[in-house]
C-alpha cells in the first residue's frame, strides 16, 4: 500500500524520517505506517504547490475540464479499491464509503464544468469609452485540512472548486485515514501537472500547524471541530489570512404529530447513528411532540435493537466500529453524563459482547432529556439518540433554534405551514424537511453560528476559492478634466 507523501508528483518520506501507524478500527490491528511530516515538508509541499499555480492559475477552461473529469472517470474506476481502503482505516461500511465515491466523482464532474462557466462579468461604465471588467482569480495555494469521517468527500468538496479556479493545493488528511487519499493521488491524479495537488500526512499540530501559519498558503479551508477551528482562524488571523471553516454542529430534529411515525422513527434513526453517529450533521437532539412520543420512541428503540452492527467490510452490516478508541471513550463518557443528569437509559450504551475486537459501541437510545443536559448543548459524534419530549411544535422549534451551532436541521411534517415557519425560523445552512442529511452537489452546504462561515458546493463553493479583481480600461488615451490643476469655479466635467 503507498506509504509515503505526494509532493510534486512525486512520492517521498518526512524529512526527519518518523513515521506514524494507522490502526484499523475493527480489527484493531496495524494497516500500514505513513510519513509525520513537519515544518520542513510542509515548506516542499508549499513550494512545490507555488511553482505549479504559476501556469496552473492561467489553465485554459477546456483543459481542465477535461483533467477534472479525467478524476471522475479515475474515481469511479477504482472505486471498489478506494472504497475498501476507507473501510478499513476508519470503519465505515463499505456501501457507505462506495456511495462516497460516487459522491466525489460527482462533485469532480459538476466543477469540471461550472470552473469554465463564468469567470467574471462585464460592468456599466461610468464614462464613456471605458471598460469595466470583473474578472475572478484565484487566491494561489489552498491549505485543505480535512477529518476523518468521510476522509475523501471532504477533500474533493475542497479540491474540486479550488483547482477549477486556478488554485493549487496542499491536502493534509487526518491521522486516523491518511491511506486512502494517498491511493486517490496514486490512482486518480496522476495526470495533473505536478505540484498542483500535493498530500502530506500527519498529526494537526506537527503537520497542519505548518500549514496554516506558512507564508506561502494564501488560503486555509478546514473541515473539523469547532476547537481546531477556533486555533487555526486565530493563527491564520495573525497574517490576515483567509479561512473557510467547515465546523461541527449540534443539530436538530424535530417530529410533529401529524406524520407517518414509523417513516419518521426510521429516519431519526438513521440520522443519528449513520456512520456511527460519526457525521457532521447527525441529528444529535431529537425533540419529539407529545402525542407521538411513546409511539415514536419505541419505533427507534425497536430500530436500535434491530439493526446490524458487524465487520464494515460485510455487505449487510449497517453499523460498523467507531473510529477510534479514544472516539469511543468519549462517546461512553457523555453516556454517563447524561445519565448522571438524569436521562433515562432505553437502550444501548454498552460495548457489545459479540466482538472480541473492534471499537464498537451499541446504539443507544436516551429519553427524559432536556435541554439544559449537556448532551442537548453539545456535539455527540457517536451512535446515540436523545430524544426530547415537546408540548408544542412552537416549543421544538424555539428548541431547536436555541444553539451555539447552526449547521443543519430536519423536520418530519405533512403540514406546509410548520415546514416553511421552521425552515425560516430556526437558523441552520441546510434545513432538510422529511428528508434528513441528504447532499446535494449542486447546492450550498455549511455552517452558520459556531458550526462555520464558509459554504462547500454549489457556486457559493466554488466562489470561497476566488476573488474579484476589477479591470478599468478606457480604449481612448485623452487626458481628463477632473485632474489637476483643480479649479472649484469650473467644477467637475466628469
Ligand atoms: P479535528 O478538528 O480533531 O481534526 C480535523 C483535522 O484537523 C485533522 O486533519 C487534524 O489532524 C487537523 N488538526 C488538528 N489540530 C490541528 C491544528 N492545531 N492545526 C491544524 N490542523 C489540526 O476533527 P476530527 O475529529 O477529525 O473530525 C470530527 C469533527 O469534524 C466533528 O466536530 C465534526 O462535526 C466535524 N466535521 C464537520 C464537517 C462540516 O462539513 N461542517 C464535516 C465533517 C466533520
Amino acid at each position: 500500500m503507498i506509504n509515503q507523501n505526494y509532493i510534486n508528483n512525486q512520492w517521498c518520506d518526512a524529512v526527519s524520517k518518523k513515521r506514524f501507524d494507522v490502526i484499523n478500527p475493527f480489527t484493531e490491528e496495524l494497516i500500514e505506517s505513513v510519513p509525520q511530516s513537519g515544518t520542513e515538508d510542509v515548506q516542499k509541499a508549499v513550494e512545490a504547490s507555488r511553482e505549479a499555480w504559476k501556469e496552473w492559475r492561467f489553465i485554459a477552461g477546456g483543459d481542465m475540464r477535461d483533467m477534472l473529469r479525467e478524476v471522475a472517470v479515475k474515481s469511479r474506476k477504482h472505486s471498489e479499491e478506494l472504497a475498501t481502503i476507507m473501510t478499513a482505516e476508519m470503519g465505515k461500511p463499505l456501501i457507505e464509503n462506495t456511495d462516497e465515491v460516487e459522491w466525489i466523482a460527482s462533485c469532480f464532474e459538476y466543477y469540471s464544468e461550472l470552473g469554465r462557466d463564468q469567470i467574471g462579468r462585464v460592468v456599466a461604465p461610468t464614462q464613456d469609452k471605458q471598460m469595466s471588467i470583473v474578472v475572478y482569480e484565484p487566491y494561489g495555494v489552498v491549505g485543505c485540512i480535512v477529518p476523518w469521517n468521510y476522509p475523501l468527500l471532504l477533500a474533493a468538496w475542497k479540491i474540486a472548486p479550488a483547482i477549477a479556479v486556478g488554485n493549487t493545493c496542499v491536502v493534509k488528511p487526518s491521522e486516523l485515514s491518511p491511506l486512502s487519499i494517498l491511493r486517490w493521488m496514486e490512482t486518480c491524479f496522476d495526470h495533473f501537472p505536478p505540484g498542483v495537488v500535493n498530500v502530506l500526512t500527519g498529526y494537526g499540530q506537527e503537520t497542519g500547524e505548518p500549514i496554516v501559519t506558512s507564508k506561502g498558503t494564501n488560503v486555509i479551508a478546514f473541515t473539523g471541530s469547532v476547537e481546531t477551528g477556533t486555533r487555526i482562524a486565530t493563527l491564520a488571523a495573525e497574517q490576515l489570512k483567509k479561512t473557510h471553516l467547515e465546523l461541527g454542529g449540534n443539530d436538530a430534529l424535530i417530529v410533529c404529530s401529524d406524520v407517518d411515525v414509523e417513516v419518521a422513527a426510521r429516519g431519526a434513526f438513521w440520522a443519528a447513528t449513520l456512520n456511527c453517529g460519526q457525521v457532521c450533521t447527525s441529528a444529535e437532539r431529537i425533540y419529539v411532540e407529545k402525542p407521538v412520543a411513546k409511539d415514536f420512541i419505541d419505533a427507534v428503540v425497536s430500530q436500535a435493537e434491530e439493526v446490524e452492527l458487524g465487520n464494515p467490510m460485510g455487505s449487510t452490516t449497517d453499523i460498523g466500529p467507531m473510529v477510534s478508541s479514544e472516539q469511543r471513550d468519549k462517546i461512553e463518557s457523555k453516556i454517563a453524563n447524561a445519565k448522571d443528569q438524569g436521562a433515562k437509559l432505553m437502550t444501548g450504551g454498552n460495548r457489545p459482547t459479540q466482538f472480541t475486537k473492534g471499537y464498537f459501541l451499541e446504539p443507544t437510545v436516551l429519553t427524559n432529556m432536556d435541554s439544559s443536559m449537556e448532551m442537548m448543548q453539545k456535539e455527540s459524534f457517536g451512535p446515540v439518540v436523545p430524544i426530547q419530549t415537546v408540548s408544542s411544535f412552537e416549543e421544538a422549534i424555539k428548541l431547536a433554534d436555541e444553539s451555539d451551532y447552526g449547521l443543519g436541521c430536519s423536520l418530519y411534517t405533512n403540514d406546509l405551514e410548520k415546514a416553511f415557519t421552521a425552515a425560516r425560523e430556526v437558523k441552520a445552512g441546510s434545513f432538510w424537511i422529511n428528508d434528513p442529511l441528504t447532499d446535494n452537489e449542486a447546492a450550498p452546504f455549511g455552517g452558520m453560528r459556531k458550526s462555520g462561515g464558509g459554504r462547500e458546493l454549489g457556486i457559493e463553493g466554488l466562489n470561497e476559492f476566488r476573488e474579484a479583481k476589477h479591470i478599468l480600461i478606457d480604449y481612448k488615451v485623452r487626458q481628463k478634466d477632473y485632474w489637476f490643476p483643480y479649479d472649484l469655479d469650473k467644477g467637475r466635467k466628469t
